[in-house]
């Protein structure tokens, strides 16, 4: 069995849930999953699990955008004694019209998807580098690819993600850690739910596969980019989209 230990933020809900799912099933001996309020939900997600998948799961509360949440990530480290896949799942959205995007909207967006990248990867990545492995994969959106209009504070981050990860894969390549990120197209979870008809079938008459996209297959695409295998590949961006976006 695997060794190796996970950690994905917002890995309780959504698309990171099937990430924790798939990384605990194929490529971790443990998978840190981190969820910011709902307890409740974490662990009925837990009990909903086959036993030889949610054993390999561990639950913690971390809120990626706190002060505390580097501190936070180094005990984590100590009790693990080392993480070699991080996943920076965690996002938020807060739409509108950018002359209606308040700092309030501007700032929580930036925080949550962006500067936890900061606070997150930084103490990861030190741990990665002393075992000279890593595997870092970030969540970007084809919204950070092409920008969206209503979606300046968004499309602002997630292209930030993309800029980050080509930086980053360059900065550590030599220590064996590899910096990717997917960017997903339009996907079925509770963040598009937020979404009225009118705009998801707006939205589905310009993908070309004609539906949303499953957490699962999301998933997948991570779990090959994580694996020993795909030491070779870094500073990719893998789009994800139902040919939404070429
Ligand atoms: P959901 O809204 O379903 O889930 C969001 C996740 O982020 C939850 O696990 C949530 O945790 C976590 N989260 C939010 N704020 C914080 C915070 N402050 N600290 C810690 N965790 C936090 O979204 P998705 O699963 O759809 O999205 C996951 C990622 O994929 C995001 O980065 C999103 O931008 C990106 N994405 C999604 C697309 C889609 O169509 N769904 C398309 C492109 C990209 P909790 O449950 O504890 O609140």
């Amino acid at each position: 069995m695997s060794g190796k230990v996970g950690l994905v933020t917002g890995g309780t809900r959504g698309i990171g849930r099937a990430i924790s799912e798939m990384l605990a099933s194929n490529i971790c001996g443990t998978v840190i999953s981190l969820y910011k309020s709902d307890e409740e939900a974490a662990i009925k997600w837990m009990k909903s699990l086959p036993r030889v998948i949610s054993e390999k799961i561990t639950i913690f509360k971390l809120d990626v955008s706190s002060n505390e949440a580097t501190e936070a990530i180094e005990k984590l480290i100590l009790m693990h004694g080392r993480i070699d896949v991080l996943i920076n799942n965690a996002g938020i959205t807060r739409n509108g019209p950018f002359l209606s995007c308040s700092k309030e909207m501007w700032d929580v967006v930036i925080d949550v998807n962006l500067s936890a990248l900061h606070r997150i990867t930084r103490p990861i990545l030190k741990s990665m580098i002393n075992n000279n492995y890593g595997r870092i994969i970030n969540i970007s959106s084809v919204n950070g690819q092409r920008g969206q209009a209503n979606e300046v504070n968004y499309s602002t981050t997630k292209a930030g993600v993309i800029g980050f990860t080509k930086a980053l894969a360059k900065e550590v390549a030599a220590n064996n850690v590899t910096v990717n990120c997917v960017s997903p197209g339009y996907i079925q979870t509770e963040l598009t739910d937020t979404l009225g008809q009118e705009e998801i079938e707006n939205i589905l008459s310009n993908v070309p596969i004609k539906r949303l996209g499953t957490p699962f297959e999301v998933a997948r695409s991570i779990e090959f980019l994580a694996h020993e295998d795909a030491g070779f590949i870094t500073g990719a961006d893998i789009s994800i989209n139902g040919g939404l976006y070429m």
